[in-house]
């Protein structure tokens, strides 16, 4: 679902991707754990053109990103196709980012409208089964800054949700909250994968990645030190950096 190829980025001369190969099948969780600066988040932005790559190819659901392949050269999509390929990617980040100055129905309603021209009747109704979804019926008329911060996030899951993406990106979706507010978006992330939703988690939640990971992946220093299944990568780390890494995080 999810393919990248030998993907390179450099901010000036600070090389933060080095060659990441990744693969996410359909249905599948992949959680990316890594210390801080390894190149996590550039990582998640390459995959829906958030970050151009320096090298190598992302493709979704093999449609390849950012790009169209003419014979053996890649031209740059315009904007407008850049635009139109991320309305299959959903992306929830770190500080929720909803619109501050609508309420939870019309933050979760905006994007179909606006970007897919959904019904707007059909878009409520929608949104309403999955503001249902994430327990939060009761605040459709709500804004953002009357919820706590684990409610705004599961708003932001709802409004990822409503554009049907393909692949649903996480860059730390929990580590803004107050402690006692993590369960509960986990709870909504995990519900998620069990109905199959094909997942990219950067988290550092290691017994989420136990418990919903199908595959883990190390990175560090722009690499993919290890991946492998939770209880490979996490119980029996091979790489020294992985065992270094998760020493700490434990
Ligand atoms: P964290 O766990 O702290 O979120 P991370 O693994 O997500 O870290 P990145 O945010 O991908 O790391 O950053 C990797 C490196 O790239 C860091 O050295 C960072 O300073 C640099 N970097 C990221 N974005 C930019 C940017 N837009 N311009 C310049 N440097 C950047
Ligand atoms: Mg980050």
């Amino acid at each position: 679902m999810v393919h990248l190829q030998g993907v390179r980025k450099s901010f000036g001369d600070n090389e933060v991707l080095r060659g990441v190969d990744l693969e996410v099948r359909a249905g599948e969780v992949v959680v990316v754990l890594g210390p801080s600066g390894s190149g996590k988040s550039t990582l998640l932005r390459t995959i829906n053109h958030l970050e151009k790559v320096d090298a190598g190819l992302v493709s979704v659901d093999g449609e390849l990103i950012g790009y169209r392949r003419r014979g053996d050269r890649l031209h740059e999509l315009r904007e407008r196709e850049v635009l139109r390929q991320r309305t299959h990617i959903g992306f929830v980040f770190q500080n929720f980012n909803l619109f501050p100055h609508l309420t939870v129905l019309e933050n979760v309603v905006e994007a179909p409208v606006s970007a897919q021209r959904r019904p707007l009747d059909q878009a409520r109704e929608r949104a309403r089964a999955l503001l249902a979804r994430v327990g939060l019926s009761e605040k459709e008329s709500a804004y953002p800054r009357h919820l706590s911060g684990g409610q705004q996030q599961r708003v932001a899951i709802a409004r990822a949700l409503a554009l049907d993406p393909k692949v649903l990106l996480f860059d730390e979706p929990t580590s803004a909250l107050d402690p006692e507010l993590v369960g509960e978006v986990l709870d909504v992330i995990k519900d998620l994968a069990r109905s199959g939703t094909t997942m990219v988690v950067v988290t550092h939640e290691v017994g989420f990645a136990r418990e919903v990971a199908d595959t883990v992946v190390f990175l560090d220093g722009g690499v993919v030190v290890e991946q492998g299944p939770p209880s490979r990568v996490l119980d029996d780390p091979q790489h020294p950096r992985t065992r270094a890494f998760l020493s700490k995080v434990l």
